[in-house]
């Protein structure tokens, strides 16, 4: 660690100009980031070790690849690609799923559950990639890790300082985003799926029908219908851009079939 104040401030300045301008937006949005993407990552493969030794994971290798290979059709038209993707369903019956760090994402067999079809399973993971590609959990994470924790990790990655920040991360998992955060991963995750080749209205009936059902429990898809009131503007929100965006190509996907096969291999 650098002891003296005055080169300590310029090496954060530094690596402040560095890696602060990261693209995390379609149309080369930039925001101010201070965890580059490598250690981004090394997090995120820490992060699943823990979520795997947790978490039951679907031991069912149609679903898993069935997700992953939706994920990476998200993946192609994305605005990140800085990193690799990582799917993975969780075998338990919460109606949720999350993003960690550097691009792993998990959804659980609750929330395939109520699905209808596969468009609005794509939607939702369109949203878990639009937090990734706005390093979303990132910035959560630097808010939450403090300054110095921060400057260690930039510095340097030492195991301690990795284990704090993985712990702290795990401890996120279920906090939820700021609100522009939410409505970012809700605006680019209906570009990824049009651009995609899924019918945009499946993220409004996948909002709809989680708002429907909904028990109020924190660990309901991200807290998604907590507040109803909230809920019903990203329902009109997600309306309003998908009329921005008409007219849309002819051929936009549902794929209600599939997704019926394989939600019958769910019970
Ligand atoms: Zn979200």
């Amino acid at each position: 660690m650098i002891k003296n104040p005055f080169y300590r401030f310029l090496v954060s300045i530094i690596l402040l100009l560095a890696l602060g301008c990261a693209v995390t937006g379609p149309g080369g949005k930039k925001s101010f980031i201070l965890i580059g993407s490598d250690t981004e990552t090394s997090i995120g493969q820490d992060m699943d070790q823990s979520v795997r030794q947790q978490n039951r994971i679907l031991q069912d290798s149609l679903w898993q690849n069935y997700v992953s290979d939706i994920g990476q059709k998200i993946v192609e038209v994305c605005d990140r690609k800085d990193i690799s993707y990582h799917f993975a369903i969780i075998d338990s019956n919460m109606v949720n799923a999350f993003a960690a760090p550097g691009g792993y994402i998990y959804l659980y067999t609750g929330l395939l559950k109520s699905m209808d079809n596969e468009a609005e399973l794509a939607s939702v993971i369109a949203h878990e990639v639009s937090h990734v590609v706005g390093r979303h959990s990132v910035k959560r994470l630097q808010a939450a890790m403090g300054v110095s924790l921060v400057e260690q990790l930039v510095l340097g990655q030492s195991s301690e300082a990795m284990r704090a920040v993985v712990n702290i991360g795990m401890g996120l998992t279920f906090a939820s985003y700021s609100r522009s955060d939410e409505n970012e991963a809700d605006n680019y995750g209906i570009q990824y799926l049009v651009r995609a080749g899924y019918n945009p209205e499946a993220a409004v009936t996948m909002f709809e029908n989680l708002a429907s059902m909904s028990d109020g429990s924190p660990s309901f898809f991200e807290s998604l219908t907590m507040s109803h009131p909230d809920t019903q503007e990203r329902i009109a929100n997600s309306r309003a851009l998908i009329e921005q965006m008409k007219p849309l190509p002819s051929n936009l996907a549902f794929g209600r079939e599939t997704y019926q096969k394989m939600k019958n291999r769910l019970k």
